[in-house]
């Protein structure tokens, strides 16, 4: 008999590993959950119920990486959805799923199965099978399964994926990268937000492939996870659109969006280096973060919605105050100095959700120096 404890989590009772609860990092034997994913889980469960009002709808959510089932069990009780098909290859995993499932009383919502993630998905991809939501959260990168999620999800319908592969993305295996995403990462200040746009293309590919598109919903991350949201769209020509490259150059700090590659320094004419292609649109859909607030199961999950609400619409790339100051030689002033005086030199200045001590601005790096001159 499978050892197993409950542990709560928003409204929602989870039965887990004793072991999950006890050991420094979650053992994978005999099933994997991890206490510490618990904002990715808020974050998830305000997001389909802001996505199912929208759509004035409860939605179908399936997980092919499902584990014990904490996000899809979670989605089920809180969002809620109207059926959740959990999926893992682990039978362990899954029959903590169903013990989970039954202590909350939605057993009838749930479907489990024991498929291969792909196989799963590709059961589910022919018309009128597909998923409103497909979610992604596997160990390490979720490249493999892109274009099998895309498939098992409608035209309109949402896909959620985790990459734990954070060296990967934010440029230590620039190589790497380019096989699994499609796109070249680069180590800069603001390499969390390479990150979420690789990811954001790689996605882009996987539909574009089929003919399809993506719409960004919603990006986050933290020190051992990029998250992405994306809305699955018939267009792949807009899609196309919203790639290109970042250009940085790491003699002067600039930095430059563009649909092509650019190898020089628009400001010091040194050599610049690329990532992408990648995603260069927008990271959040306001609406979707908006109509998702009101069920935010934790203050940090509504918090991090309200922030992108502010930060939707902003240019690409940020930069971080202490390394800025560096530069200059100066004391770092407050982030709130910094926006207040590029707002009153008519500039976009708002903090990022991908990193607290950054400023989101389309200030070019002289006048982000003069600016931290004037302030010091
Ligand atoms: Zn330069």
């Amino acid at each position: 008999m499978l050892q197993q404890s409950s542990y709560r989590e928003g409204k929602t009772e989870l039965v887990v590993p004793p072991s999950s609860l006890t050991s420094k990092v979650p053992p994978r034997d005999p099933a994997f959950f991890n206490p510490l994913g618990v904002l990715k889980r808020d974050v998830m469960v305000a997001l389909v119920a802001g996505y199912s009002r929208g759509i004035a709808s409860e939605i179908s959510f399936g997980d092919p990486l499902a584990g014990v089932g904490a996000g899809a069990i979670r989605v089920c009780k809180e969002a809620p959805a109207k059926r959740v098909y959990i999926n893992d290859l682990n039978p362990d995993a899954i029959e903590l799923a169903r013990a989970s499932a039954r202590l909350n009383g939605i057993y009838r919502k749930c479907s489990f199965s024991k498929f291969e993630a792909t196989d799963f998905l590709s059961r589910r991809s022919g018309p009128r099978k597909r998923f409103d939501w497909v979610e992604l959260d596997p160990f390490g990168t979720p490249a493999p399964f892109l274009e099998s999620a895309i498939r098992a999800c409608k035209i309109g319908g949402v896909i959620s994926a985790t990459a734990t592969d954070g060296a990967v993305l934010c440029g230590v295996y620039p190589k790497v990268c380019f096989r699994k995403y499609g796109g070249y990462s680069l180590n800069t200040e603001y390499c969390h937000e390479i990150a979420v746009r690789i990811l954001y293309g790689g996605l882009a590919f996987a539909a574009m492939r089929l003919d399809l598109g993506i719409g960004p919903a919603f990006v986050h991350t933290t020190k051992h996870y990029s998250r992405a949201y994306v809305i699955v769209t018939s267009r792949a020509v807009p899609t196309f659109s919203k790639i290109g490259y970042i250009s940085h150059c790491f003699s002067c700090n600039s930095r430059h969006t563009s649909d092509e590659i650019e190898t020089r320094c628009k400001e010091c004419e040194k050599k610049a280096r690329f990532a992408g292609p990648l995603w260069i649109g927008e990271l959040f859909d306001k609406k979707i973060a908006h109509d998702s607030i009101d069920n935010a199961p934790s203050q940090a999950s509504k918090e991090l919605l309200e922030a992108a609400i502010a930060e939707a619409g902003a240019p690409p790339t940020y930069y971080v105050i202490d390394k800025l100051c560096d530069l200059v030689g100066m004391a770092p002033p407050s982030l709130s100095r910094i926006t207040g005086e590029l707002r009153r030199r008519g500039h976009v200045a708002v903090r990022t959700i991908l990193n607290p001590k950054a400023v989101r601005t389309d200030a070019d790096m002289k006048t982000m120096k003069e600016v931290v001159r004037n302030l010091g």
